[in-house]
């Protein structure tokens, strides 16, 4: 479990990063929590087409590894469906069970993406996924 100071300081992250949101500073923006304790942002950066639209949960799994980390520990959320797949994803190539952070009624609630992936694909990491990738 995560402690609730950095759970605060992961929100006050993402909160500041909204601001750089493409285009206008609207959009959507998360945090990541890594394993060396470091917190990245990503803010969402919209095109036009839509289909090449960079979700901010995407961005900050990049932000992360552009640092050389690649190990999630956690997440702030609620995050798409897409998005969920791809924190899965990472999740089985780290082998960490990526907490979800949620803000309800002021309070934080803790889900392991496990938990919100019950029939998940992949179901374990592959040798096609890892050799391609
Ligand atoms: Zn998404």
């Amino acid at each position: 479990m995560i402690d609730e100071k950095t759970c605060q300081k992961m929100f006050q992250v993402a909160d500041e990063a909204l601001k750089y949101a493409y285009p206008n500073g609207k959009g959507f923006a998360v945090a990541v929590l890594t394993k060396k304790g470091n917190i990245y942002p990503g803010a969402s950066y919209k095109s036009d087409t839509y289909t090449l639209t960079m979700h901010s949960e995407a961005v900050a799994l990049s932000h992360a590894a552009t640092h050389g980390e690649t190990e999630i520990m956690a997440i702030t959320g609620p995050n798409c469906h897409i998005c969920k797949q791809l924190i899965y994803e990472n999740s089985l190539r780290s082998g960490i069970d990526v907490l979800i952070i949620l803000k309800e009624n002021g309070e934080f609630k803790q889900i392991p993406i496990s938990r919100l992936m019950p029939y998940p694909w992949p179901e374990k990491p592959t040798e096609k996924i890892n050799e391609k990738f």
